[in-house]
Order: structure tokens, then C-alpha cells, then sequence
């Protein structure tokens, strides 16, 4: 019989792109699901944050940082700022570019993640925020 769950998870974040390791909590929604094999979805509420994978480990999280503050510099004048007298530009760009949300299959209850690829919730916003994950199973 398929079945759906949704479960959420409460996060909370430092702000200036902070990186959370999400893998302990979703891998337990499954453990404690009623369903064996399937897809669980990870998304998160907000247009500042984002869903992907990475090795979670504190110099590639720095890289990470690097990086997206190359393409996407936080100091840049972005039009959004006119709009709601926001300092976040960079931010919202961030998380379109990366994406909302990630779905991981499984089976006999484990994840398909690579031993070195931790689910991770990256914060984009200019200030800590706590925020809400939805993890839906979908499966049987
Ligand atoms: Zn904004």
C-alpha cells in the first residue's frame, strides 16, 4: 500500500550562508516511518534558504562560502533592495540558484546517499532565523 508522511523539522540558523546537517534527523523520519522503500522529499520554507547535498566537512563549508560569494557577491547592488528597503539580494539569488528542496530514494529504511553526501540546509540571510524543513515520504 502506498502511503504518505510529512514530518517537519524546526532549524535553527546563524544566517551569512550557516550550512546544517540535516542527514541525523531525515534518516531518523525514516527509521521511525512506516514505510520500507521509497522517496522522501526535503524542502524548506523560505525565499532565503536553500536544500542540496555536500560533504559535510568545516573546510568544504568554507569553500561553499567562497565560492557563492564569487558568483554571487553579498556587497552587489541588487534591485530587491529598492523594494522592500531589504539588504538580502544576494541571498534570495542564492537560494534560486541552489533550490528548495532535494528527493533522496531508499530502501530497507536506508538513504541513497553516498558516504561522503550529507543532506544540508544552507541559510542564505543576512540574520538567524529558525527555520522549517518538511520532510515528506512518499513510498511503501
Ligand atoms: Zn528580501
Amino acid at each position: 500500500m502506498m502511503a504518505v508522511e510529512t514530518r517537519k523539522i524546526s532549524v535553527d540558523t546563524k544566517g551569512g550562508t550557516d550550512v546544517v546537517d540535516l542527514t541525523p534527523q531525515v534518516s531518523k523520519i525514516i527509521k521511525e516511518s512506516k514505510l520500507s522503500r521509497g522517496n522522501a522529499t526535503v524542502f524548506v520554507s523560505g525565499s532565503t534558504a536553500a536544500i542540496s547535498t555536500v560533504e559535510f566537512e568545516p573546510n568544504l563549508v568554507k569553500d561553499i562560502r567562497k565560492t557563492l560569494e564569487k558568483l554571487v557577491p553579498s556587497s552587489a547592488e541588487y534591485e530587491h533592495h529598492k523594494t522592500w528597503n531589504d539588504d538580502n539580494g544576494h541571498a534570495h539569488i542564492r537560494s534560486t540558484l541552489v533550490g528548495p528542496s532535494l528527493t533522496i530514494p531508499f530502501t530497507d529504511k536506508k538513504l541513497h546517499l553516498g558516504t561522503w553526501q550529507q543532506i544540508a540546509l544552507l541559510d542564505f540571510d543576512t540574520r538567524p532565523r529558525t527555520r522549517e524543513v518538511t520532510v515528506q515520504v512518499v513510498g511503501e
